[in-house]
């Protein structure tokens, strides 16, 4: 007779239940493990960003702000000077890193531009802690991935919120410095809601505290802040602008709508804080313009939220959204890939910086090489994208 023959059966039933919580307790394990190392690869996981013929200089938000230096949000800052009189432009990806037309639209920046009056500085990614980390409980993908004429980029995704494992915990209420504005609490953690930012604050408060600081040491004239947005809400297709940028945002939006694409063009609210278009014109007087293109990966009615949608802007469900009538913008089944959303910031930074400078043409800033939107949508994001492996080491830096 086995031993286990020889249980009582309340013994029985207590070893069965035993067994089952180790195995669950081994499942769990697994799962964590397995999910941890992903984690673990896209917190670490470095682009590689290959200094275009324009970078005349790389240097790094903590430069501005020495709290900030050796910190997650320590990201890159390019700067493309022409030796040329001018003014200066400065020109940030990466605010929400979950918007990638915006990271890549600086990216060509980077990697193509050449300045041939006044200066260009870039950040690709703004809020790199909020590149860290994506939506799992939405089931975002961490990485996606551009083809090019050499081979495959791989970038990471990211979310709209800085990283917990950088800023926790978040506050009941966020209350908005300097306005006491009253905003949901995880906005704390949003670099879009953060403007100007204080030294003493949360990382992503102290991002924008640097970002203000760069600006006011490199006496920057024009601030571009790039986005996308869900067809659902209705600041898409559009440049907001600070009233001190107003008047070159709505020349540029009907050239451009006259010549390119439709876009639109409105007034930052002035009651509405945290945000780059209302602050920083504020706080410094620096002219700024938050550019929004369609990006349907966002819309909450989505289907799938796949690298699929997010490179290719194709949803039947948002489609659906839009045949009831509950969008601000158009989609049909060629959705809004990846390629127009970035044609549509290239051009628009361009167009900006062309009317910026005939309005002052002692503080003109001349931006050549850049691909236009016909251009990004004929031949892709990847066409413009250059190969790390092919440039010289010391042309090479890490995001
Ligand atoms: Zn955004």
């Amino acid at each position: 007779m086995s031993p286990k023959r020889d249980m009582s059966p309340k013994r029985q039933e207590t070893s069965k239940i035993l067994t089952s919580k180790i195995l669950a307790v081994v499942v769990w394990l697994a799962v964590m493990v397995v999910a941890g190392i992903q984690f673990y690869q896209h917190r670490n996981f470095k682009e590689p960003v290959v200094l275009g013929p324009g970078v005349t200089q790389v240097k790094t938000l903590g430069d501005y702000f020495p709290e900030i230096k050796g910190t997650v949000n320590d990201c890159n800052i390019y700067i493309l000077d022409s030796g040329q009189p001018g003014g200066t432009f400065f020109v940030v990806g990466g605010t929400h890193p979950e918007e990638p037309g915006a990271s890549l639209s600086a990216l060509h920046l980077v990697e193509n531009a050449r300045v041939t009056q006044g200066r260009l500085i870039v950040a690709i990614h703004a809020n790199r802690s909020a590149s860290t980390v994506t939506r799992p409980g939405e089931a975002y993908p961490q990485f996606y991935h551009i083809p090019t004429e050499w081979g495959v980029r791989k970038f990471r995704m990211g979310d709209r919120w800085s990283n917990p494992l950088d800023s926790w915990p978040d506050p009941e209420v966020y209350v908005h410095y300097p306005s006491r504005q009253m905003l949901a609490y995880m906005d704390v953690r949003n670099l879009n809601r953060t403007w100007p930012g204080r030294p003493g604050g949360l990382i992503t408060e102290k991002t924008c505290y640097a970002l203000i600081q760069l600006m006011k040491q490199e006496k920057v004239d024009a601030f571009i802040d790039l986005h996308e947005a869900e067809l659902e809400y209705s600041v898409i297709s559009t440049i907001v602008a600070h009233q001190t940028a107003a008047p070159v945002a709505a020349m540029a939006s009907m050239t451009l709508t006259a010549e390119e694409f439709p876009i639109g063009m409105e007034f930052s609210p002035a009651s509405l804080h945290g945000l780059s278009h209302r602050e920083v014109g504020d706080a410094i007087g620096v002219p700024t313009f938050e550019l929004e293109a369609p990006e349907p990966f966002l819309d909450r009615v989505r289907g799938a939220t796949g690298e699929y949608l997010l490179l290719t802007g194709k949803d039947e469900f948002v489609m659906k959204a839009g045949e009831h009538g509950l969008l601000y913008e158009k989609i049909d089944e060629n959705g809004w890939p990846i390629d127009v959303r970035v044609g549509r910031h290239n051009s628009t930074i361009l167009k900006i910086a062309e009317v910026w400078s005939q309005v002052n043409p002692d503080r003109a800033v001349v931006i050549e090489n850049v691909p236009r939107y016909a251009e990004v949508k004929e031949k892709g994001v990847g066409y413009y994208l250059l190969n790390p492996a092919e440039a010289p080491k010391d042309r090479v830096v890490y995001e």
